[in-house]
């Protein structure tokens, strides 16, 4: 069968391998046949030798941690064959640490968990792959064309999880919310705060492509000035561009009682001057809480799949500005000019 590989430290040695064995049957009682995969940022560190290990005395890593496929068969009965299923990227450490040994491998704390398609488990950019009940997200019939969109709406709900178990800390009447980057993670994230009621607003710097009708579309806002020149004290910040001035200035924006959520990585290395102590004083007096917040557990991947099912699927196809035949592979791994939201590589093709 067919694979998306990697030699996990060598750079540019993507390739389709035309005759990938079968999964093993110790990966799981349930075979899917991938339907598409979603390409992020973390594929393209892979390819260029950033990050990524194969699997335990394996040269070559599957690529594709954001999964779609269909279920062939599962004799333990979880699911139906022809159901749609996602496989849940992150598995636990094998010691385990004391939030793995409870399921919340989202939160290890040792970093020995594995992932598929990033560190020592195989990915689903593969004809068909096998996961355990365990890790096997069913998905609503009606996801077919965009459930690749599950992994990333996963690390949206961790995040917004989160958000709201801080806020439970006081009474707490969130009104409105800024989000920072219209990325895949910017826009489910702005989705998630509008299926909750709240005033959403989105900042970009794109003018152009699809984000600002994208966001309109949701009733949220669209922003392209600097987060200080907003008039706007959010009560809570999702902040996903991981650009250092912005991480700054969304800390010092955020109302009392504010709670700011950092999901983009940056890459450090650039340093700015800026006021410590002043920061200081505003989270202070104003009760404020910085969190970061990555990955997700099942809990989040099963809330990810009812807010998904929930939205309008229009709106979510529209996310997918790319939809690459797997046999044009390294297509989907290379820049589509700068307008490109989420790219799939279509198995089925
Ligand atoms: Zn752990």
């Amino acid at each position: 069968m067919r694979a998306v590989t990697v030699a996990p430290g060598v750079p540019d040695s993507l390739r389709l391998d035309p005759d990938w064995p079968e999964p093993a049957a110790e990966e799981g009682a349930i075979l899917v046949e991938a339907l598409a995969v979603g390409v992020c940022g973390t594929d393209q560190e892979i390819i260029e030798g950033h990050y990524g290990e194969a699997p335990p005395g394996q040269q070559r890593l599957v690529l594709g941690h954001e999964s779609l496929g269909r279920v062939l068969e599962d004799p333990t009965g979880t699911l139906q064959a022809g159901d749609l299923v996602a496989g849940v990227v992150r598995h636990p450490d094998p010691l385990p640490c004391p939030n793995c040994a409870v399921d919340e491998w989202d939160m290890c704390r040792n970093g020995q968990y594995t992932e598929h398609g990033i560190k020592a488990l195989p990915g689903f950019a593969r004809d068909r792959w096998r996961v355990q009940p365990k890790f096997a997200v069913g998905l609503d019939p009606v996801l077919a064309p965009v459930g690749m969109l599950l992994e990333p709406a996963s690390v949206v709900a961790k995040a917004w999880d989160h958000i709201e178990r801080i806020g439970a800390r006081a009474e707490w009447k969130p009104q409105s919310v800024l989000i920072t980057g219209a990325g895949p993670i910017g826009l489910l994230a702005a989705l998630l705060a509008t299926q909750r009621g709240l005033s959403v607003h989105v900042l970009d710097r794109n003018t152009t492509g699809p984000k600002p009708d994208l966001v309109r579309a949701l009733g949220a806002t669209y922003h392209t000035e600097t987060v200080g020149e907003l008039d706007l004290e959010p009560d809570v910040v999702v902040e996903c561009t991981g650009a250092p001035v912005v991480v700054l200035d969304v800390m010092c924006k955020v109302g009392p009682n504010g709670i700011v959520c950092l999901t983009g990585v940056s890459s450090g290395g650039r340093t700015i001057d800026f006021d410590a102590g002043a920061l200081n004083r505003a989270l202070v007096l104003e009760n404020n809480v910085v969190l970061g917040s990555v990955n997700a557990n099942r809990r989040h991947w099963d809330r990810a799949a009812e807010a998904l099912a929930r939205a309008d699927q229009s709106w979510l196809n529209s996310l997918i500005t790319r939809r690459v035949p797997v046999t044009e592979y390294a297509q989907a791994y290379s820049s589509g000019g700068g307008e490109d939201i989420k790219v799939v590589l279509d198995f089925t093709a």
